[in-house]
């Protein structure tokens, strides 16, 4: 494993390859994903950066493994559990397990961040339409939550 991984342009960076963060779907629009530490060498956990285009937002999901979030480009909106989060850049921004979560960038730019979650993970659970209208009752929810 290289001891220097070096940027070779904004929040690009060497043998680092820029992928779609997820398989298909429409539950998520306009976001990468590059992994930028894979875990080993006892440390168990992956270090990912994310970019969401203007108009983006990533999924709705919830799962047993938590995140760290560090945004790192652009202003984001979040939502974490039942509250919609204003985040600046270099704010962090802790995800709990089991609590519902979306990221979108606020402004005009792309929202970039760095997330850190452990190697060994639960897959991503979706809302159904009764966890859906529970987010939804809020109206500060309803008005910010994309798909
Ligand atoms: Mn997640």
């Amino acid at each position: 494993m290289s001891a220097h991984v070096r940027q070779t342009a904004p929040f690009r960076w060497d043998g680092v390859e820029v992928k779609p963060y997820k398989g298909e779907g429409t539950h998520f629009a306009g976001v990468t994903r590059q992994l930028l530490f894979a875990g080993g060498e006892g440390l168990a956990c992956e270090l990912r950066y994310f970019e969401v285009a203007p108009g983006g937002w990533s999924s709705l999901e919830r799962h047993h493994h938590a995140h760290a979030v560090m945004i790192v480009r652009g202003r984001a909106r979040v939502l974490v559990g039942d509250r919609v989060i204003d985040a600046a850049t270099h704010d962090l921004v802790r995800v709990p397990p089991l609590t519902w979560h979306q990221f979108q960038p606020a402004g005009a730019g792309p929202l970039g961040f760095l997330c850190m979650v452990d190697c060994e993970r639960d897959r991503p659970e979706r809302p159904d339409p009764a966890a859906l209208a529970t987010l939804r009752a809020d109206p500060a929810v309803a008005a910010f939550l994309k798909a």
